[in-house]
């Protein structure tokens, strides 16, 4: 399965994300259609924790909430999940991604908030999750990928 790579200027972080994956990301998004939507990226790292590979997406759980403009991401059911994905298939969470519809793959103010949050968040365990922002023009989705290095610091991957 083709895999397409996404890495920071500094060659510190990568992406392997796997066209099905990515086919997935973008099937949501058609499902949203003129709203917002987002969910997960489920994977693994390399032994350096350099290259991040992803093993599987989760879309919007059933409480989350969306607009036009806006999407918060729900909570019910993540707990479970992840519990179970540490201790029996120690996978990790990779990151989020969410959609713009109608508009470009930039990240927002608000967008940067809710990525530290989850990089702040211990149940999480994911100091440095990846923001996957999928933006569309008349049907054509474009994709920003991008890291949070540290707090404030969104990397863009390319
Ligand atoms: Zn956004």
């Amino acid at each position: 399965m083709p895999r397409i790579k996404f890495s920071s200027d500094c060659k510190r972080y990568s992406l392997l994300i796997r066209s099905e994956h990515l086919q997935e990301i973008y099937q949501y998004c058609r499902v949203a259609k003129d709203n917002e939507t987002g969910g997960m990226i489920i994977g693994l790292y390399d032994k350096n924790g350099s290259i991040a590979m992803t093993k599987g997406i989760l879309g919007p759980t059933p409480d989350s909430r969306f607009g036009n403009t806006w999407f918060y991401r729900g909570v019910s059911g993540l707990k479970q999940f992840f519990n179970n994905l540490w201790t029996r298939d120690s996978l990790h969470l990779l990151g989020e991604w969410h959609f713009h519809p109608g508009g470009s793959p930039d990240f927002s103010h608000v967008d940067i908030k809710q990525i530290e949050k989850l990089a702040m968040d211990e149940k999480y365990n994911c100091s440095t999750p990846i923001l996957l922002i999928v933006g569309e023009s008349k049907n054509i989705f474009s994709i920003g990928v991008y890291v949070l290095a540290s707090v404030g610091k969104l990397i863009i991957l390319k």
